[in-house]
């Protein structure tokens, strides 16, 4: 990486006339009036312009300057940064795929119908549930159409109650859907396990409670072991059991929440089944529940009969659509490949790899950094800074110097109810070297905070920019150039 050399905005570059393509002059009469209204290049003031070498390189030192998972291990804990097998990008861009029109009629797509209900069926043999709809954008969009789900089954038995139950732990989405859903949110503490105490549990399951919404494993990467005796507590008061199985990475082939007493749950297709994601970019959250919730899907829902695929509006009790079309269609081709080419023997090793890495690098650093709760780790482990916090060291200068180790940082911060933290997960898709590398690093850093902090406090010091006012970033964004006088 250059570091001294600052790219200039496209703008700054741009000079009148310069163009990256050339094409023939027209020997036809020229139709402006195809294109009325639309604003043209050449109208539209301060249009960058540029060569074919100065846009191409403009891209790819930009490109350089960032950090993706193409370059490294990217740890970020709770995000499942894994690997995206490239075959799987160039299916999901066949042209089959891609060129097809979202409002063909069901004859004319009988093949992306078909990966449609594929991935759903392989998604309920995983997940041991129902039925699933795709619909659903991402993690959050699935919570939110899952807690609809919730809201219309138990309106359906004549009372849509009023709380929903939460852990201390959970992802900061979970209360956010619930309340959006008209619910308002009760707070489960967490006991020294870092799992739900039973008996806070117990004492907050009213008859008003219309579910629990419990990510398993939750976001300390622990296990929830009293997962069937806290659905039972649930149900035994009438409530639906909501799991937030963003983090599914860690269960896939070996248990499923559907045996587990789980009623509804999203899967992040983008994280447990390879999205390239971050960023944005686009991800998808299907839902999945039991029969009783089965009625009350989003509509269209795929049938098969016959060998024939078709959309299925009839379904008086369902909640309505929640995504245009098929909801994020690439992204249901891409998990579909990679639960096809893994095959069950390889899901099943998504969950054993993931738990093996995290493993090793929880035992390889615990001496380095604090561990909060001694429970085994699943998915993800999560140290502190509690060790480095003596030399005045914080989980921030940690998380920048890792740069310099030319290492994504872990998530930070996160989960609230772990001061400093550092939440740490390297998903499957990580080699011995690669992991070996990280913790190498971080132990490198440890040691740094003991003998010399400030080369920390001044991390990162390969990058072009070193500690950036993140709150300026993202509070005043600068989204237009303006041309200075
Ligand atoms: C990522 C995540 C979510 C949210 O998923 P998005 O796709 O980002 O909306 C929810 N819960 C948990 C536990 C997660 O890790």
């Amino acid at each position: 990486m250059i570091k001294e050399i600052r790219e200039p905005l496209i703008f700054e570059i741009s000079e009148a006339g310069k163009r990256a393509a050339e094409l023939p002059a027209l020997d036809v009469p020229a139709k402006k009036d195809l294109l009325a209204g639309v604003p043209l290049r050449g109208e539209l003031e301060g249009f960058p312009e540029v060569s074919e070498t100065e846009i191409t390189r403009h891209f790819t030192r930009l490109s350089q300057k960032n950090y993706c998972v193409d370059m490294g291990i990217y740890p970020l804990g709770s995000c499942t940064m894994k690997y995206n097998p490239k075959i799987n990008e160039r299916l999901s861009a066949h042209p089959a795929f891609a060129g097809s029109h979202p409002l063909a009629a069901d004859d004319l797509v009988q093949g992306n119908l078909e990966v449609l209900k594929k991935l759903e069926d392989c998604l309920c043999e995983i997940a041991g549930m129902d039925a699933f709809t795709l619909q659903p954008a991402a993690g959050a969009h699935g919570e939110l159409t899952g807690m609809m789900l919730i809201r219309a089954a138990l309106e359906a038995r004549g009372n849509a109650r009023k709380h929903v139950l939460i852990p201390d732990s959970a992802h900061g989405t979970n209360p956010s859907s619930a309340h959006i859903c008209g619910y308002t949110v009760k707070e489960i503490k967490s006991n020294e396990s870092g799992t739900i105490d039973l008996a806070s549990l117990e004492a907050a399951m009213t008859d008003d409670v219309a579910a629990l919404m419990v990510t398993n494993p939750n976001t300390l990467g622990v296990f929830e072991s009293d997962i069937c005796r806290i659905a039972e507590i649930v149900h035994a008061k009438g409530g639906l059991v909501y799991m937030d199985g963003a983090n599914m990475n860690a269960l896939t082939g070996i248990v499923r929440p559907g045996d587990m007493g789980v009623d509804v749950m999203h899967i992040n297709l983008h994280k447990t089944f390879s999205t390239p994601h971050g960023g944005g970019g686009p991800g998808s959250g299907p839902v999945g529940v039991k029969k009783e919730l089965v009625p009350f899907l989003p509509v269209p829902v795929i049938v098969e009969k016959g060998g024939r695929f078709a959309l299925d509006f009839d379904r008086p009790g369902t909640i309505g659509r929640v995504r245009a079309y098929f909801g994020n269609f690439s992204v249901v081709i891409r998990a579909l490949c990679y639960i096809l080419t893994l095959g069950p023997k390889g899901v099943r090793e998504i969950a054993e790899f993931a738990v093996l890495n995290a493993n090793y690098i929880r035992k390889s650093l615990e001496g380095d950094y604090h561990l909060k709760y001694a429970t085994a780790s699943m998915h993800e482990c999560v140290f502190s800074d509690k060790y480095q916090k003596e030399f005045g060291v914080t989980n921030l200068d940690i998380a920048k110097r890792l740069i310099d180790y030319g290492v994504h940082p872990p998530t930070m911060s996160f989960p609230l109810i772990v001061h400093g933290a550092l939440m740490i997960e390297p998903t499957e898709t990580e080699s011995r070297r690669d992991i070996d590398h990280f913790i190498d690093a971080m132990k490198a850093i440890a040691k740094e905070a003991r003998e010399n902090p400030d080369i920390l406090h001044a991390a990162p010091h390969i990058t072009y920019v070193s500690r950036l006012d993140e709150v300026a970033a993202a509070k005043f964004p600068v989204l237009r150039w303006e041309k200075k006088a």
